[in-house]
């Protein structure tokens, strides 16, 4: 299973904009992007113009880093949104969202996605009362997203449980805390999707 291993905040420095890659640092000074205002680099300081061409490229990017996934995964995701009705920018950004690794890290069980990703390959989600260990793993409206019994008393799960309260929860998302399950209501619509991504851009990306 492939995946970026490379300082993550560099990720957010070179799109110049916080992707809230790191969970709960991300919400404090310490942020690379608050206190260094420019592209990581020899160069990062020069001004830069960008032609069509970056601008599509750096949307794509940014939604790529957001959730972790590699070029030909993301690929594979556009086509299966281009071959869906409806618009494709949505679409795309829909199946993104209904990976298994984001559903948990919107419930409030992960601090961030790569920390989901992490629960997920190693055990600790059920989905519908059983184990599933595949990140990418779509999932659909009606599905009950839980945890196992004894990831419940995992020391950082429990930490970010704490705190569930107090993280907001997308609409198409329900929650049980008691339980510590959470439901799908429905597919969520690009309104319901908080992501500062251009999707269009990425749409002229991959149809010249
Ligand atoms: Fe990005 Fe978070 Fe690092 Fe800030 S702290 S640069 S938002 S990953």
């Amino acid at each position: 299973m492939a995946r970026y291993r490379d300082a993550l905040c560099r990720l957010c420095r070179r799109e110049s904009e916080k992707l809230f890659l790191k969970g709960d640092r991300c919400y404090t000074d310490k942020c690379a992007v608050e206190r260094r205002k420019y592209s990581p680099g020899q160069h990062g300081q020069r001004r830069r113009k960008f032609s069509d061409y970056a601008l599509q490229l750096r949307e794509k990017q940014k939604a790529k880093e957001t959730y972790g996934v590699l070029e030909k995964q993301f690929k594979r995701y556009f086509y299966m949104a281009d071959k869906k009705k409806g618009v494709t920018g949505s679409n795309l950004l829909q199946l993104l969202e209904r990976r298994l690794d984001n559903v948990v890290y919107r419930l409030g069980f992960s601090s961030n996605r790569r920390q989901a990703r992490q629960f997920v390959s190693h055990g600790h989600v059920t989905v519908n009362g059983k184990r599933v260990n595949i990140p990418s793993c779509l999932i659909r409206p009606g599905d009950v997203i839980g945890l196992k019994e004894v990831s419940k008393k995992n020391v950082f799960i429990e930490e970010n449980i704490s705190k569930i309260e107090h993280r907001g929860l997308p609409s198409w998302l329900e929650m049980d805390v008691k339980d510590l399950q959470g439901r799908i209501l429905h597919n969520p619509s690009r309104d319901e999707i908080e992501l500062p991504v251009k999707e269009q851009l990425i749409v002229e990306l991959y149809s010249k």
